[in-house]
């Protein structure tokens, strides 16, 4: 058994994106505890460092994430999935495989998670989960997207304004919701 002082200290690291190696190094924990450590702080993959960070604390992929919220303000939806985890769907038309593949690429840049293509009539959904998704998209909330005046945070225009084509509207079938 460790102090709780000492766990807290792991999961302070790793949450500033400390490898679980170096952790372990720096703090004389094993591996597997810190492994279930993170499990237990609501981290739920083995790519612990990434995940248990927040991607508002590390610098953005600014070209990915101008791509990303083009395509979640147009036909992308955020609903949380479970407790405090949040799946990001954009649907995107099956017949341009390219944007498709665009589309999963600046997801994974943003958010290092798995990323799935679900088929849906006419649609293929890219979804991705994460906790850490509505920090991404403050954007999201009760309600239709297109219902609810958008506004874009400061730090979000300043990102996008970066890349001069921040949107690229890949289906145009309606998503649930916002
Ligand atoms: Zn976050």
């Amino acid at each position: 058994m460790y102090p709780p002082a000492t766990r807290a200290a792991a999961l302070a690291l790793l949450r500033r994106g400390s490898s679980l190696n170096a952790t372990s190094v720096a703090l004389g924990v094993s591996r597997a505890t810190l492994r279930g450590w993170v499990r237990n702080a609501g981290a739920y993959s083995p790519r612990v460092a990434a995940r248990a960070t927040c991607p508002r604390d590390r610098e953005l992929d600014a070209g990915a994430y101008a791509h990303l919220l083009g395509l979640y303000l147009g036909d992308g939806c955020l609903s949380e999935h479970r407790k405090s985890v949040f799946a990001l769907r954009i649907a995107c038309d099956e017949t341009y495989a390219t944007l498709l593949d665009e589309c999963v690429e600046s997801m994974r840049a943003v958010m290092p998670n798995s990323v799935s293509r679900n088929p849906a009539p006419g649609c293929v959904h890219v979804t991705s989960y994460s906790k850490h998704w509505p920090c991404l998209f403050p954007q999201h909330g009760p309600g239709r997207k297109h219902e609810r005046p958008i506004v874009l945070e400061p730090w979000q225009r300043e990102s996008s304004s970066a890349i001069p084509s921040a949107s690229s509207a890949a289906c145009s079938t309606p998503t649930a919701a916002g």
